[in-house]
């Protein structure tokens, strides 16, 4: 038996980690030393070499142009492309790629011991597509022992953070929590239930909330473009100038991250930037530093209200807890603001490996076979011409850790899925499955069939064809406008076996599994008959775009 690790692919720190076989959650330490690796791809300008990491880091502040950064957040977009020596690389392959550095260190760490499987987490408010892009990069890695690797399954970075918590805890409790999770280039907050009562634990996701282009990096920005003021006002230099200067960008992107790191120890630090042959002491004390990013601060306050406020949630009376996870809740801002905002107890446990620790605790416990299937068809719901009905399932999942106790997760879906009709031609959208439905979900609703077809039919009003379409949205309400959805999927044709007057009467199923992977099943009413099918994203397989030449590199460095 080989070891199931658990990897926090992170949109600027990827960390992995697992559990030994007495039980101790371990991080694995990269080539180069650290607990954290950079999720930064360098491409060698001249040949097949890739350096994935800090190393990168180092490569990149000569030739920028070979660098790609922050690639996690266009995962599963079919229009992101990358080209690098002339190869082009959808964001999946190049995850592919950190990921490849991420198993190489694990697997030199373990010495001998295979990986038998991962566990790899993303934020809550991917949808299916980022998820799916998520999972095909991991499996196209090819372990030591050249098979690939095994992705046991997909968590939420929350969710995982919330079971490290939970591991550290042995008392009984029922506790509502707040997880803030800033990172480098995201802010992800989510609301969870925990109930422990002997060895039985239960997380279970209440909502989520956040921003993903919010993190540590737009601090990092506020503080550069401070330090570049003051250089100007003091040397003349011009601020724009600097500012579009390659040099001076890779000597900022260097230093600026690093004294944002040494104001968390000490009460100031001072940069010397030169440009243009000028050179200058630059001062900064923690208190400018919060003062220039207090706004920043308060966009996540905002949007922490704007959550609770959304499901009618009162920090006074619904949260008893905040948990701190990623790595810029380090910043004694952080843990200040929020203790002066909300008066609430804060955890704070090694806020950048939570995510990737509690990971390697589903891990340890998950079987390598999981079954994701789709749960037989459920009674019908629902009325006809727009009702909907979705009959509660939501167990989630389960699994055993190593000291005994049973852990259920319940994880919600993180978008609406609305599913288009025609009402009397006109074509309307209903939401089958709803934001924060725990899952597995399922929604149904009923309709005739023109309501699926416009126009359909012969001229005796037969017809054999429907096409369904599904699309991603944010509304909790039951109908939704076009305009507010996301057509991710293609509309899916379906033959039925036989004609069917085009007033007969169907079930349109929707099932959304633990994974968050969708199943749409029509059910004719008259003869039972049932047609399964999974939607197809939109655009087809752009995540294998450049994979193959991503998974053919040599990683050095
Ligand atoms: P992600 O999951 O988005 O990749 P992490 O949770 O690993 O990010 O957090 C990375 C961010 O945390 C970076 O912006 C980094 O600068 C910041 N960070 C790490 N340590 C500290 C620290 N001691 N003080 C302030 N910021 C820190
Ligand atoms: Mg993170």
């Amino acid at each position: 038996m080989g070891k199931k690790i658990g990897i926090d692919l992170g949109t600027t720190y990827s960390v992995v980690s697992y559990v030994d076989d007495t039980g101790i959650i371990v991080n694995v330490e990269s080539s180069e030393g650290d607990k954290t690796t950079p999720s930064v791809v360098f491409f060698d300008p001249n040949g097949t070499d890739v350096v994935v990491g800090s190393g990168a880091r180092d490569a990149g502040s000569m030739n920028p142009e070979c660098l790609v950064e922050r690639v996690k957040n266009y995962m599963g977009d079919p229009n992101y492309r990358i080209e690098r020596n002339g190869t082009e690389f959808s964001a999946s392959a190049v995850s592919a790629i950190i990921l490849k550095k991420l198993i190489t260190d694990a697997e030199t760490w373990l010495g001998g011991e295979d990986i038998d499987g991962a566990i790899i987490t993303c934020p809550a408010y991917f949808g299916d597509a980022a998820k799916n892009a998520t999972r095909e990069a991991g499996e196209n890695v090819t372990l030591k022992n050249g098979q690939k690797l095994k992705v046991l399954r997909i968590i939420d970075e929350p969710t995982a953070a919330a079971v490290a918590y939970g591991n550290s805890c042995n008392e009984d409790m029922h506790k509502t929590v707040l997880i803030y999770d800033l990172g480098g280039g995201t802010f992800d907050c989510t609301i969870m239930k925990l109930d422990f009562e002997g060895s039985d634990k239960k997380y279970q996701v209440i909502t989520t909330g956040g921003n993903h282009q919010l993190g540590g990096k737009d601090w990092d920005d506020a503080l550069a473009s401070y330090v570049r003021d003051e250089f100007c006002a003091a040397t003349g230099c011009d601020a724009e100038a600097m500012k579009d200067d390659p040099e001076c960008a890779a000597w900022f992107s260097e230093k600026i991250e690093k004294a944002k790191i040494a104001l968390t120890q000490k009460q100031s630090t001072s940069l010397t930037p030169s440009f243009e042959g000028s050179k200058a002491k630059v001062e900064i004390t923690r208190e400018k530093f919060d003062e220039i990013t207090r706004g920043l601060f308060d966009q996540t306050i905002y949007l922490v209200d704007q959550m609770l406020n959304d499901k009618g949630m009162n920090i006074v009376t619904d949260i008893d807890e905040i948990i701190l996870v990623g790595g810029s809740t380090r910043m004694l801002q952080i843990e200040e603001g929020l203790q002066l905002h909300y008066n609430k107890p804060i955890s704070k446990f090694d806020p950048d490996k939570a995510v990737s620790n509690g990971a390697a605790l589903v891990a340890s416990g998950a079987s390598l076979e999981e079954n994701l299937d789709m749960p037989p068809v459920m009674p019908a719901g629902g009325d006809a011409f727009g009702g909907f009905d979705s009959p509660s399932l939501g167990g989630g999942s389960t699994f055993e850790d190593k000291s005994g106790n049973t852990n259920q997760i319940v994880e919600v879906c993180t978008k609406s899925y609305c599913l288009r009709y025609y009402n009397g031609g006109k074509e309307t959208f209903i939401n089958l499955v709803k934001k924060d439905e725990p899952k597995p979900a399922i929604g149904t609703t009923k309709t005739i069939i023109p309501g699926l077809v416009l126009g359909g039919g012969d001229s005796n009003g037969m017809t054999n064809e429907v096409a369904l379409l599904i699309m991603e949205n944010d509304s909790r309400d039951d109908h939704v406008e076009r305009e507010n959805c996301v057509e991710l999927y293609e509309e899916v044709p379906i033959m039925l076996a036989e004609p069917v007057s085009a007033s007969s009467q169907v079930e349109i199923q929707l099932y959304v599994n633990i994974s968050g992977e969708l199943k749409l099943t029509l059910i004719e009413t008259a003869t039972g008959r049932q047609y399964e099918m999974i939607p197809v994203r939109k655009g087809g397989d752009t995540n294998s775009i450049g994979m193959d030449a991503a998974t053919g590199f040599t990683l050095v460095g």
